[in-house]
């Protein structure tokens, strides 16, 4: 197979996130919870994970607090920062992530920057929504479906001028773009991390530059007598039993993109995100493609979005059809009624990966 389906989650991980998992199931047993070795080196093993997030993205391991997965994060920052009726600038190419609980609390959503790979026109509608007074910034850092890399330094520049709190999801950026905390003085960053920081599924990140509100009220083997949660980072936003063997992947990965460098798996993406966009043109289906673009393209085949799918997944490419979770960025691309066929680039792109591509491609009607 060859896998082309990043976006949704890394699939093809260094060998290196496998074994820790395993060992980690072999080794650890409850962080924080006994003076044993098997609980010592479960600590150890999160307290890694933490210090390398945080030399990857400019922050203090306990700044860094380890969720479920890029929507966990988004919702302990949205809950934190946003009361019902709050006026909100949101991007125009939100993942459900964001706008699905900015909705269920009744936000009042202000949407800025409709049109594809124009950071200038995306910078320009946030200023002026910032200039008419928002509550806070919800914004992705790269569309999960045209990988359009939206302008987060400049905005989170306007954010810190006004003092607006901002929240940046960077779930399609993370492992692959220079994010660094400090340096952008964002409120929040979430991020996953089982997609560009290649580790285990059920893993993710917040970087936290300001203190969350608790989602969830349970144990953290600390301050055990008291019966409210701890006011220090990260226990208070992390109750209950950790993914162990998961942080230990992620770890891992986190460890491995230190090493590799993520300017080059930057490169390699948007290399052959390029050479896909430009083949796909040629076969004649429209592309959706522009300078401020990542690893991630979409096109429209001259067939229905799903169908075209299969019929790749058929001759052994996976990639994914549909609206990919993101209406709003389908509204703002005029796609929302088709959907389309959405091919995600990974930290080992190569050339082959999208000959074969444009193979299977050039078989569609
Ligand atoms: N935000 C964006 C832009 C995404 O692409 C995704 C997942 O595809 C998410 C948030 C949610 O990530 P997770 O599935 O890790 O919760």
């Amino acid at each position: 197979m060859i896998y082309l389906d990043n976006g949704a989650t890394s699939f093809h991980k260094p060998p290196q996130v496998h074994r820790a998992v395993a060992e980690a199931m072999r080794r650890c047993a409850n962080p924080g919870r006994g003076g044993y070795r098997a609980s010592i080196e479960a600590s150890r093993q999160v307290y890694q994970c933490r210090e390398e997030a945080g030399k990857l993205f400019g922050c203090a391991p306990d700044q860094v607090v380890l969720t479920h997965n890029c929507t966990h994060g988004l919702n302990l920052a949205i809950r934190t920062l946003i009361r019902p009726g709050d006026k909100v600038a949101i991007s125009g190419f939100e993942h459900n992530a964001v706008t699905r609980p900015l909705n269920a609390l009744g936000a009042n959503l202000m949407i800025c920057g409709r049109r594809l790979f124009d950071p200038q026109d995306t910078l320009e509608r946030f200023q002026k929504a910032l200039d008419a007074g928002v509550k806070a910034v919800v914004c992705t850092h790269v569309s999960n479906v045209f990988g359009y890399i939206l302008p987060i330094g400049s905005i989170s520049r306007l954010c810190r001028e006004r003092g607006v709190p901002m929240i940046i999801d960077a779930a399609q950026s993370a492992g692959a773009l220079p994010i660094d905390l400090a340096e952008l003085g964002a409120a929040f960053i979430a991020m996953p991390g089982h997609k560009g920081l290649l580790g285990p599924q059920g893993t993710g990140l917040l970087l936290c530059g300001t203190t969350p509100e608790p989602l969830l009220f349970g144990g953290t083997g600390s301050e055990s007598i008291r019966q409210q949660m701890p006011d220090f980072l990260p226990d208070r936003t992390e109750a209950g039993t950790l993914n162990v063997p998961g942080i230990a992947g992620l770890a891992q990965g986190l460890r491995y993109l230190r090493h590799t460098g993520i300017a080059t798996i930057a490169h390699r993406e948007r290399r052959e995100a390029k050479r896909a966009a430009e083949g796909l043109r040629r076969l004649g289906f429209q592309v959706f493609s522009g300078e401020a673009q990542l690893g991630t393209v979409s096109f429209l085949p001259n067939m229905d979005c799903e169908e075209a799918a299969q019929r790749l997944a058929d001759r052994g490419i996976a990639v994914r059809a549909g609206l990919h979770c993101a209406p709003l960025a389908h509204e703002s691309a005029g796609t929302l009624s088709t959907g389309t066929v959405r091919i995600s680039f990974g930290h080992d792109s190569h050339p082959t990966q999208t000959q074969a591509l444009l193979q299977a491609a050039a078989a569609l009607p």
